[in-house]
């Protein structure tokens, strides 16, 4: 099955009639082929959404409105279909895209189709002078939506919506890791009659499709999520042409367990933010501090919870962790787990790949502990992005705050106390863009979403997305 560029609102091949291979990581096949988009596709795709713009960007906000909530409801409507295109491409776990990223991606296009006509700009009487200032918040034209594989659709869409609402028309490229539900969405704007060219996808590699995108001298914004040295390098690129950049990137987060908290909440939600999505969240909490009064028993009860769950095919109802999203990214977790040993690391589960009896060749491997001594080593530095955490002892609130601000990412951060001025210093202390306390990505989408240091810059979500995505101009009239 061939998947397509949605360019005008019509489905067509490469200018190239170049193509990728799609693999399915759960047996490590190839199942599809993705165009491998050229300059040329970008340029086709930035021309259908610059013809658009005059009329999307003029049109009512009820307009807009009623098309992003009928997008909505064609994705709840084809909640299946999608979860299952999702969990094949993607290789996470069927029930994971049914119940997480499927209903996000329609919660996305439902939220900002409320947001929109909720959205309200400022305005100052200048008392004495008479006049009055107001803020046109316009739509900034044609504008770049980049997105990773990790949760496809739903970051996919996490731009999408926001960018299209505030009357934006979109050249949209996803990861060519997993294009599947990028594709299928197409479908689902022309049915919800979105105008042709106001959501223009371009498929391709990010060096050379998302290259484009970032070069191309009148995409005037670009909102990217993915690792924090393509966001280096997307940043440097459209600097000089001076472009708006929103760049949501590379997490290495801190969970910080304190003896005080509630044990056996802490420890069940602990197992998902360390290996929800095969620990490929960057929201995932992968450095776990625990109080020293309770680290020997967390460390025996995390490393049994975590034993017992089942690495599997995707479709399996009974599977936890299903497989990491491609070979290459499999051997890269594996070889951070070989830096762990040589670094002194003591791997308490886990560590070894697996094999799935019909499934050999799927990239699978087992959830894995790794208990450290100092958080000054790479498994503690670098983003590893798989099923791997780390676990260490910390004696005071000083030293846990220290650990978990030394590191040079700063996305969220989890917080497990019932202590209620902990939780305060902790809050205005940790240096990252989203702290949760006594819980872990409980997501309220009106909320400033992003990361603080080399974990991203701008924020999205709510009305900051709505700003991003919007020129200010005020207008000063004298009266
Ligand atoms: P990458 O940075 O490799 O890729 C992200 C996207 O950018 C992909 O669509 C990719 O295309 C494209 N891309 C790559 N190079 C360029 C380029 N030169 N110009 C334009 N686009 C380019 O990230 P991954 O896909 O590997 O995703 C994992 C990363 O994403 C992790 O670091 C993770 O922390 C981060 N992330 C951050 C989130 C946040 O909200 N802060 C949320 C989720 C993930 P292609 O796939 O074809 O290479």
């Amino acid at each position: 099955m061939n998947i397509q560029n949605y360019i005008n609102g019509e489905f067509v091949n490469p200018v190239s009639n170049n193509w990728l291979d799609n693999y399915n990581p759960s047996n490590g096949e190839v199942y599809s082929q993705i165009p491998n988009s050229s300059s040329e596709d970008v340029a086709n795709a930035y021309k259908s959404a610059a013809e658009a713009f005059p009329k999307w960007s003029n049109s009512t906000l009820e307009e807009r409105s009623r098309i992003l909530i009928k997008i909505s409801e064609l994705l709840e409507s084809n909640l299946e279909r999608f979860a299952m295109a999702e969990s094949k491409d993607n290789g996470k776990p069927l029930s994971l895209a049914r119940e997480i990223d499927i209903p996000r991606a329609a919660s996305n296009f439902r939220f900002f189709g409320n947001a929109i006509t909720q959205f309200a700009s400022e305005s100052h009487e200048s008392v004495g002078l008479n006049a009055v200032n107001f803020t046109l918040r316009q739509p900034i034209g044609v504008v770049g939506c980049i997105s990773p594989w990790n949760l496809p659709l739903y970051l996919f869409t996490w731009k999408i919506a926001p960018a299209i609402a505030a009357g934006n028309c979109v050249v949209a490229k996803p990861s060519e890791v997993t294009p599947m539900t990028a594709y299928l969405l197409g479908e689902i704007c022309t049915e919800a009659g979105l105008p042709k060219g106001v959501l223009n996808i371009v498929h391709g590699l990010g060096t050379t499709t998302g290259q484009a995108i970032v070069e191309h001298p009148n995409i005037k914004a670009i909102s990217f999520t993915g690792g924090t040295e393509t966001g280096a390098h997307i940043a440097r690129v459209a600097a000089p042409m001076f472009k708006k950049l929103s760049l949501e990137l590379g997490g290495k987060n801190p969970n910080i367990i304190f003896a005080d908290c509630d044990y056996e909440n802490m420890l069940a939600t602990t197992v998902r933010s360390s290996f929800a999505n095969q620990g490929q969240i960057c929201l995932c909490g992968s450095r776990i501090f625990v109080e020293e009064a309770i680290f020997e028993k967390f460390k025996k009860d995390f490393v049994q919870k975590v034993k017992q769950l089942k690495v599997g095919h995707p479709s399996d109802k009974n599977t936890n962790i299903g497989a990491l999203v491609s070979k290459s990214h499999l051997e890269k977790v594996e070889n951070y787990v070989k830096i762990a040993e040589d670094e002194g690391g003591k791997i308490l589960c886990g560590g070894l790949e697996v094999t799935i009896e019909g499934f050999e060749n799927g990239y699978y491997m087992q959830p894995t502990i790794i208990e450290i001594e100092t958080n000054q080593c790479r498994i503690n530095q670098e983003e590893v992005f798989g099923p791997v955490v780390t676990i260490m002892s910390f004696k005071t609130d000083e030293e846990a705050l220290q650990l978990a601000n030394d590191v040079k990412y700063g996305l969220s951060a989890t917080l497990w106390t019932n202590n209620l001025n902990r939780t305060m210093q902790f809050s205005k202390q940790l240096q990252t863009g989203i702290v949760w306390v006594n819980t872990w990505m409980l997501r309220d989408l009106r909320t400033p979403f992003g990361g603080a240091k080399e974990s991203g810059v701008g924020r999205e979500g709510g009305f900051e997305a709505l700003r991003f995505f919007t020129e200010p101009k005020n207008v000063c009239i004298k009266y």
